[in-house]
């Protein structure tokens, strides 16, 4: 190799590590790279995909001076998309290496799709006519390029009739580019009468979008009151102004229908993007969007990474959702992100719900983002008639869960062919198993977690970590055999007490552990929209974004149970979540219902529902998070110190919190054991940072981070900005 330097010159790459900064590369002298080319380099005995960065490489000594091994033939990543990165990892106190490397994740998009092999007639004709041949010739006739395959399904003809004639010369191979994998969107394709409210509102999003300078909306509009239709003007706009598209769903690999939707307004559907995609898909969606071919994306909280390179509208759907929180490695909020994403490229985003999350609404109360609210349901539908049953008053009956005015209000409904759904946020059949001689919990043994037992499965599991095993007979403590007692109940325990007082009804379970998959959800939700169910018990996965035209009644059968945590956003969760779960009632104009089963009836949060009074909640929530500091008018940063021993834990937190320098304006709180003090086999410590709206936080852990030691061997410190989880 030719180390002579003055025919090299040093360039800054990105590689997808937990690096601090981009490492120094070579490239020879005329090889063509700019700042966001995609690079194949080495590194230590691997070699890498990374981005050649911005300005000069940091020099190296020659003798470890490494040359870049290729460019890809790919679309530079852009000036934007290279901000974009640097910004998140200084937020989130990530290696700017590990958010790249969040871009960079579909290694085989950074080649182009080879083309595919097709074939088109020539002038030549065939030595002899058959009846297949001359299918096949007038098939082909039109002068397109087909591939051999597809000729020979549209002709009705086996492939060796293909072959005979391409063998003969009447055919021609010619390349066929990759076409797109979906077809471009139609903006006059399906265009909706919208009603004056839903008109005022598209109107308002439309001059917005085409402005095309950033700026923050918030469409506040009751569920069913037609957030959708209305966003997709705002997308029309987008498209065309000739820009890209973005629209962000919690659930999307579940909301099939959220497809047809767009389909039906645009002619084809949007390119989709989650994780349960096959990886060759993924890769194509990647190389599409990076070429532009593909103009519209709805995809989950990753596909913010996605390296557009005419984005010019973000769509946040159900924006309060927690699924927008990534808790893995670079912990991030797709929300928050996707309003810093929109201020780098100068365009506006949209964030939808029917309860927007307190962050949100401040915002815009305090006019950093402006609100439009839709406040009716579309066409008259209404919205469900909602009332507490107080569990004192009206307990189920000994070893049910199930209220008698509930199971009442479900025999009206089915007896009316009616859909009801039991939502319980519970999975399996109990959370609990306990022995009745000797009072055996059975635990995880790789967390503080009690094991779930999971009936249809004969198998007890830990939701933390995976680890099950299969349902025993006897305690393990005492031997007795037969002892063993469930406590408290999950859906398929729900399910079963339904069977008993509604034997002939058609009940469906529906949670995500599911065997066969998100294959057999879609099916299931199909099923139900059909109606194919009487009675749908299912956790949260139901709440989200369905349409259910003949479900009238909805049962929450515990109320108050993520009230008992003591996450500080407890109340507001529930309350979006209910609201959710409720709304799901009603979506046709028939009366429905929904009845929250509650020891607590006169919680603010089941005031709030029970009244619809949603504001007088907010105004609450909102002054008393003032009160608390909390956010946000207030800033929060967890530390979680988590080793292999419980000592090397507490001892890396405590040394944590020694190195926390002072500081008027932030405190620190803890270390305290986490209240999932044992996950995965890891012992697990957090500290709490609250800091003052004004506080530059990171400034103050990042010098917090360089003072203490560097946590060594076990020991791991994650940094989670702007913590929703406080386990
Ligand atoms: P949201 O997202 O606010 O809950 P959706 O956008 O899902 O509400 O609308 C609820 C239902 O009403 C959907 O079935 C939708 O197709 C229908 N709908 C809303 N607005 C219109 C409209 N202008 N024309 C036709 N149907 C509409
Ligand atoms: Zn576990």
């Amino acid at each position: 190799m030719n180390r002579e330097l003055n025919k090299w010159r040093v360039i800054p790459v990105m590689v997808p590590m937990p690096a601090e900064r981009p490492y120094s590369y070579a490239v020879p002298e005329g090889v063509p790279v700019e700042p966001g080319s995609i690079l194949r380099v080495p590194l230590g005995p691997r070699e890498v995909a990374g981005v050649a960065w911005d300005g000069d490489g940091e020099p190296v000594e020659a003798a470890r001076l490494r040359q870049i091994s290729q460019v890809f033939d790919c679309p530079p990543l852009p000036a934007e998309m290279r901000r974009f990165i640097e910004w998140v990892a200084a937020y989130t106190l990530s290696p700017p290496g590990m958010v790249a490397r969040m871009a960079l994740r579909a290694p085989a998009a950074f080649d182009p799709e080879p083309p595919v092999e097709g074939f088109c007639l020539t002038e030549r004709r065939p030595d002899r006519l058959t009846a297949a041949r001359e299918r096949v010739l007038a098939q082909a006739a039109d002068g397109q390029a087909w591939t051999r395959s597809g000729l020979a399904h549209a002709a009705g003809v086996s492939l060796s009739v293909i072959d005979g004639l391409i063998a003969q010369g009447v055919f021609e191979k010619v390349e066929i580019p990759p076409r797109p994998i979906v077809p471009p969107p139609d903006i006059d394709f399906g265009v909706q009468e919208l009603n004056p409210e839903q008109k005022a509102a598209a109107e308002r999003l439309r001059e917005k979008v085409g402005a095309g300078v950033f700026g923050v909306t918030l469409l506040d509009g009751v569920t069913g009151s037609g957030k959708t239709e209305v966003y997709f003007e705002a997308v029309a706009t987008a498209l065309a102004a000739g820009k890209q598209v973005l629209i962000l769903l919690p659930e999307i690999a579940l909301t099939q229908a959220f497809l047809e939707r767009f389909h039906d307004r645009f002619g084809a559907k949007p390119a989709e993007w989650h994780s349960d995609l096959p990886p060759r898909r993924r890769e194509r969606v990647w190389r599409q969007v990076a070429e532009g071919q593909l103009r519209v994306v709805a995809g989950a909280r990753s596909a913010l990474f996605l390296p557009f390179r005419e984005l010019g509208l973000i769509v946040v759907d159900e924006e309060h959702d927690p699924a927008y929180k990534q808790e893995d490695r670079v912990f991030y909020n797709a929300r928050d992100m996707s309003v810093v994403r929109a201020r780098l490229g100068n365009f506006p985003v949209v964030l939808a719900s029917a309860t927007p999350s307190i962050e949100s609404r401040v915002n815009a109360d305090q006019g950093r983002y402006e609100r439009i609210v839709l406040s009716a349901r579309f066409a008259d539908a209404a919205l469900p008639q909602l009332s507490a049953i107080d569990m004192r008053k009206a307990p189920p009956a000994r070893g049910g869960f199930l209220s008698p005015v509930l199971i009442e209000a479900m025999a009206r409904t089915i007896g009316r062919n009616e859909q009801a759904l039991l939502f319980l946020n519970r999975r399996g059949y109990a959370p609990l198993t306990l022995c009745r001689v000797c009072g055996h919990r059975f635990q995880c043994p790789n967390c503080s977690s009690w094991l779930v037992e999971h009936r249809f499965r004969r198998q007890l599991a830990c939701h933390h970590c995976g680890h099950n095993e299969p349902q025993p007979e006897a305690c393990p403590e005492c031997g007795t055999l037969d002892h063993l007692v469930p406590c408290g109940p999950g859906v398929e325990r729900i399910a079963e007490e339904v069977d008993r007082h509604f034997p002939q009804a058609r009940t469906i379970v529906l949670s995500s552990d599911l065997l066969g998959g998100i294959k057999r959800l879609r099916l299931e939700l199909e099923a139900i929209a059909n109606g194919e169910a009487d009675i749908v018990v299912g956790t949260q996965l139901v709440a989200k974004g369905h349409n259910f035209p003949n479900m009238t009644l909805v049962g929450v059968v515990d109320a108050d149970l993520g009230l008992a945590n003591g996450d500080p956003r407890a109340a507001e969760r529930t309350f979006q979540l209910l609201s959710q779960v409720t709304g799901r009632a009603g979506r046709t104009g028939k009366a429905s219902i929904g009845l929250l089963q509650t020891y607590q009836p006169d919680h603010p949060v089941m005031q709030a529902l029970v009244s619809g009074n949603a504001e007088q909640f907010y105004e609450r929530e909102i002054a008393e998070r003032e009160r608390a500091r909390m956010p946000p008018f207030g800033r929060l940063a967890s530390l979680i110190v988590s080793a292999a021993s419980r000592a090397e834990a507490e001892n890396h937190a405590r040394a944590l919190r020694r190195a926390a320098p002072a500081a008027s304006e932030i405190d620190v709180l803890g270390p305290a054991e986490a209240p999932l003090a044992l996950v995965a086999g890891r012992h697990r410590f957090r500290l709490l940072v609250q800091g003052t709206r004004r506080s530059d936080l990171q400034a103050y852990l990042r010098q917090l981070l360089s003072k203490a030691e560097r946590p060594r061997g076990s020991i791991r410190v994650q940094v989670d900005i702007d913590p929703q989880s406080f386990l």
